[in-house]
C-alpha cells in the first residue's frame, strides 16, 4: 500500500469500520466472561443473560420480539435460513415448490434460489422498472398456487433504490404466501418496523452499521414455518446449531443501539453529502448517468454509470486507478473467475454492458465529510481522463 496517499473510503455499503464503543463493549467476553452460554454453571449463565439481552436489543430496533430473533453468522446466512427454510418447510407440508424473488437481489438470495432450482423448486425472477424498482402488480401476476415465498429486498446495495415493500408484501400475503425482505443495506440507516412493513423474515448484518463482521440475525414472525438451517446442538431454539459467539451478539447488539439512536442525525449528514456528491458529478462529467430511483434511495448510496454512447471508459481501469489515487469506491462489476462481469443490476435497469462496466458505487458513511467527497469528485476527473479510451 502506498502509505504517502491520503486514503478516502467511499465504500460504506460494502463494510464499516467498528465503532470504538462496540468494539469496547466486546473485549471483555474475549477473555473475562468466556463462557458457553449452554452451560448451566456461573460462566454459563452470565452468558447465557447476556445473549438474551442482546437479543432484546436487536428485537427491539426493529420492533420484534426477542423470541423471533435468532443470531446467524452474518445477512447471507440469513437469507440462505430465509429461503431453504421457508421453500423446504412449504414443500414438505403442502408440496409447494415455487419461490419468487426479484432480479436485484444480492448473490445471497440469487445463488440460493440457483440451488434451489437445480433441487427441484422452481423460481420466478421479477423485473425491476429503469429505477430498480419491483412493481407489486409484477408480484401478483407471478404467483400460482404453489407459490410459497416472495422475496425482495428492502434497498438495493449497488443502487440504493428501497422497494415498496408493503406492498409487495401485501401481494404476498392477499394470497397467503410468506413475504422475505433483504433489510442487510437498510437497517441501522432508515428506520424498519417488521409490523408497519408486513414483513414475515428478514436479514441483518452488523457490519453495516459499524458492528463487527460475521455476525447477524434472521428475524422470523412467529408462527411463520421455517426449517432449521444448522443441525446439531439445541442453540438459538433448535434453529441454528453451534456455540455462540458472545462477544461478536455484544457487539452486534450495541451496533444496533448506536445506530438506532444516531439514524436520523446520519440520515441527515449522508443525505446532504449525497445531494453534494451528485451535484459535483453533474456538474463536473456531462457523460454520466444516475443509477437508482430519485427520491426512493439510500441516504448513503451514489451510483454513477459513463454513457457508452458519449464516452467509452474502461471501468476497470478506473477502479484500480481511483484506487492507486486513494480513494475506495465499488464498481459496477464483479470478479467472476478472473474476468470481470457486469453487475446483473445494472443490466437489470437496462444500462448495456460498455455502461454498466463503466460504473461506480460511491458509499458515503456517518463520519465522511464534506471535504472527503470533493476531493474524491477531482480524483475522479483526473482519472477519468486516464481511464477514457476514446470519446465516441
Ligand atoms: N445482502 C445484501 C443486500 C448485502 O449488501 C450483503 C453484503 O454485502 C449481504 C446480503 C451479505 O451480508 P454478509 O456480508 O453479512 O454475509
Amino acid at each position: 500500500m502506498n502509505t504517502d496517499v491520503q486514503r478516502i473510503y467511499l465504500d460504506y455499503s460494502a463494510t464499516t469500520p467498528v465503532d470504538s464503543e462496540v468494539a469496547d463493549a466486546m473485549l471483555p467476553y474475549f477473555t473475562r466472561s468466556f463462557g458457553n452460554a449452554s452451560s448451566i454453571h456461573a460462566f454459563g449463565r452470565e452468558t447465557k443473560i447476556l445473549l438474551e439481552e442482546s437479543r432484546e436489543k436487536v428485537a427491539r430496533a426493529i420492533g420484534a420480539s426477542p423470541g423471533e430473533i435468532f443470531f446467524t453468522s452474518g445477512g447471507t446466512e440469513a437469507d440462505n435460513h430465509a429461503l431453504f427454510g421457508v421453500a423446504l418447510a412449504a414443500k414438505r407440508a403442502h408440496g409447494k415448490n415455487h419461490i419468487i424473488v426479484s432480479s436485484v437481489e444480492h448473490h445471497a438470495v440469487l445463488r440460493s434460489v440457483e440451488y434451489l432450482a437445480a433441487n427441484g423448486f422452481e423460481a420466478t425472477l421479477l423485473p425491476v422498472d429503469e429505477f430498480g424498482k419491483v412493481d407489486p402488480d409484477e408480484v401478483r401476476a407471478a404467483i400460482v398456487p404453489r407459490t410459497s415465498l416472495v422475496s425482495v429486498m428492502h434497498a438495493n446495495n449497488e443502487i440504493g433504490t428501497i422497494q415498496p415493500v408493503e406492498d409487495i408484501a401485501k401481494a404476498a400475503h392477499d394470497h397467503g404466501i410468506v413475504f422475505h425482505s433483504d433489510t442487510v443495506q437498510t437497517v441501522g440507516k432508515i428506520p424498519i418496523n417488521v409490523d408497519a412493513l408486513s414483513i414475515d423474515i428478514l436479514a441483518i448484518s452488523a457490519h453495516k452499521f459499524y458492528g463487527p463482521k460475521g455476525i447477524g440475525a434472521i428475524y422470523i414472525r412467529k408462527g411463520v414455518d421455517v426449517d432449521s438451517h444448522i443441525h446439531g446442538g439445541a442453540q438459538e431454539r433448535n434453529r441454528r446449531a453451534g456455540t455462540e459467539n458472545i462477544p461478536l451478539v455484544v457487539g452486534f447488539a450495541k451496533a444496533i443501539e448506536t445506530s438506532r439512536r444516531e439514524l436520523e442525525k446520519n440520515a441527515i449528514h449522508m443525505n446532504g453529502l449525497k445531494k453534494e456528491l451528485k451535484r459535483l458529478l453533474s456538474e463536473r462529467f456531462d457523460s454520466i448517468l444516475f443509477n437508482g430511483h430519485p427520491t426512493d434511495a439510500l441516504p448513503s448510496i451514489v451510483n454513477i454509470s459513463f454513457d457508452s454512447a458519449k464516452i467509452d471508459i474502461d471501468g476497470e481501469a478506473l477502479l484500480l486507478n481511483m484506487d492507486l489515487h486513494g480513494v475506495a469506491v465499488a464498481s459496477g462489476s464483479a470478479c467472476s473467475s478472473g474476468s470481470m462481469e457486469p453487475s446483473h443490476v445494472l443490466h437489470a435497469i437496462g444500462r448495456d454492458i460498455k455502461t454498466a462496466r463503466a460504473s461506480i458505487r460511491f458509499s458515503i458513511g456517518k463520519n465522511t465529510t464534506k471535504d472527503e467527497i470533493i476531493k474524491a469528485v477531482k480524483i475522479l476527473e483526473k482519472v477519468a481522463r486516464q481511464s477514457t479510451v476514446f470519446p465516441v
